[in-house]
């Protein structure tokens, strides 16, 4: 299995290539030159798979160069981590699917990916004798994700810039009380905005980044697509087990249109999905295209599920290369008609087959918090506020012709104050963040400047 850009101007490159380059060398993104169909003989007999067996599975797919053994034991070692003995379990509630992502070591479902991704990164670079030094700045919830997946691992330093006293405290703790060795945690005197600014210029200086080897963790990387992949297969023969069901639903609380493409994926590796379900926050970029064929950015709004406010959706491109018939030429356009208007719109025949794929909704602050309320009402079981929209967008949009089944992105304890105004009560604090106050930490504090910043992955890099 090779792997072309969606902007068609790299030679085809193979799988361990497309982890290490990230994003493609011509600016755009990495994606199978093919990818392989399943026959519904083949998915029946993986819903008998445990999480992992059904991951390796999934995954030597489309990996191939790695032996199987080794792929084994990366995705082994990947989902142990996870304190569920079913790694992503699916639970029915008020006559919907609810499929848990939130068992991993930060609580949220980027651990699903980032875990396998930290262990491949290392397993490649010892392979091939190098090393890297992974940058990044978060606002939260991907910070921490990316430091759990590669804490303690050879030949790999990870720099994580969040603003000082600008992430909640539980998000500041999941990152701080990482105290390996190989994890610098950096809070700038500044916002998330200053932090992105800080990153790019330092990945903007060419000489820099291939003399430190700089790496980055973003959800533009295959790998983190790929692994996502799996649980749409998990969830749909759980639940295929269950109810004998031809096809389910599946409804995705989306920012970054990463997780839901890889449930297009799945789609078309012939995953019996009817359609996908993309929810949105206030920031509904996403569900304005699905719904009028509108691509264009607004600005920025913030929400009770700051996860999802984001307006430039990092995976779109992905989607819009299969939209365009995997025309490269057609999508370059279109990326720069999008650069330089901040906008693209679709004609009616475009939107017809992007109606075949995808509904969408979104819902507004006040109807995700009223979500949590009702859902708690009616069954004592607690959304986080990310999980809300999903299930609100996607009871909307379906009415019980097959199953829906909603991914759950966080577990409700990291967005206890969302949580509190809903049903004034706290969620229960997993065991894993237990105590997390009275942890050792360690963190510096620095200027929100790039020479600071470059200062000192300079003096700290592996
Ligand atoms: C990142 C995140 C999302 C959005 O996922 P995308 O892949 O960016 O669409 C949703 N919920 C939570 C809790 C997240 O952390």
């Amino acid at each position: 299995m090779q792997y072309i850009s969606t902007r068609g101007q790299i030679q085809e490159i193979s799988f361990k290539e497309a982890v290490m380059m990230g994003l493609a060398d011509d600016g755009g993104l990495l994606l199978p030159a093919s990818i392989p169909s399943l026959s519904a003989g083949d998915i029946a007999a993986l819903s008998k798979m445990t999480y992992p067996e059904l991951a390796l599975r999934i995954i030597s797919l489309f990996a191939e160069g790695i032996p199987a053994d080794d792929l084994k034991d990366l995705v082994d070692r990947s989902y142990s981590t996870f304190s569920h003995k079913e790694v992503t379990p699916v639970v029915h509630q008020d006559g919907i699917y609810i499929l848990e992502l939130f068992h991993g070591p930060t609580l949220a479902f980027k651990d699903v990916a980032l875990q396998f991704l930290g262990n491949l990164f290392e397993y490649l670079l010892k392979e091939r004798g190098e090393k890297m030094n992974i940058l990044g700045a978060t606002s939260g919830d991907t910070g921490s994700a990316a430091i759990y997946g590669v804490r303690g691992k050879e030949n790999i330093n990870i720099f994580i810039l969040h603003p000082h006293q600008k992430v909640s405290p539980i998000q500041e703790l999941q990152m701080t009380t990482v105290t390996d060795p190989n994890v610098f945690n950096l809070a700038i005197r500044g916002t998330f905005d200053d932090g992105q600014r800080i990153v790019k210029e330092v990945f903007g200086d060419l000489d820099f980044k291939s003399e430190f080897s700089l790496g980055a963790v973003n959800s533009i990387n295959w790998a983190r697509v790929l692994a996502q992949v799996v649980y749409y297969f998990y969830a749909f023969g759980r639940v295929q087990r269950d109810t004998g069901c031809k096809e389910a639903y599946f409804s995705v609380p989306t920012g970054n249109f990463g997780d839901i493409f890889a449930g297009f994926i799945a789609k078309r590796m012939g995953l019996p999905i009817r359609r996908l379900i993309l929810a949105t926050n206030e920031n509904d970029i996403l569900s304005r295209f699905v719904g009028k064929g509108d691509y264009s950015i607004a600005d920025v709004v913030e929400t009770p599920a700051p996860s999802m406010d984001i307006q430039l959706a990092s995976n779109f491109e992905r989607y819009l290369y299969y939209l365009m018939d995997q025309d490269t030429a057609k999508v370059r356009k279109a990326m720069a008609d999008f650069s330089s208007t901040g906008g693209l719109s679709f004609d009616a025949n475009l939107q017809q087959r992007v109606a075949q794929d995808f509904l969408s909704g979104s819902a507004t602050r006040s109807e995700t918090i009223d979500t949590i309320r009702d859902f708690y009402q009616k069954t004592g079981y607690i959304l986080d506020p990310h999980t809300a929209i999903g299930v609100k967008v996607g009871k909307e949009q379906t009415g019980g012709e097959c199953p829906l089944i909603c991914l759950a992105t966080a577990h409700p304890a990291k967005f206890g104050d969302a949580v509190q105004e809903a049903i004034n009560t706290s969620p229960t604090m997993p065991d894993s963040l237990a105590g997390i106050e009275k942890r050792p930490s360690r963190c510096e504090i620095i200027d929100a400047e790039t020479d600071a910043v470059r200062n000192f992955v300079e003096q700290h890099s592996c």
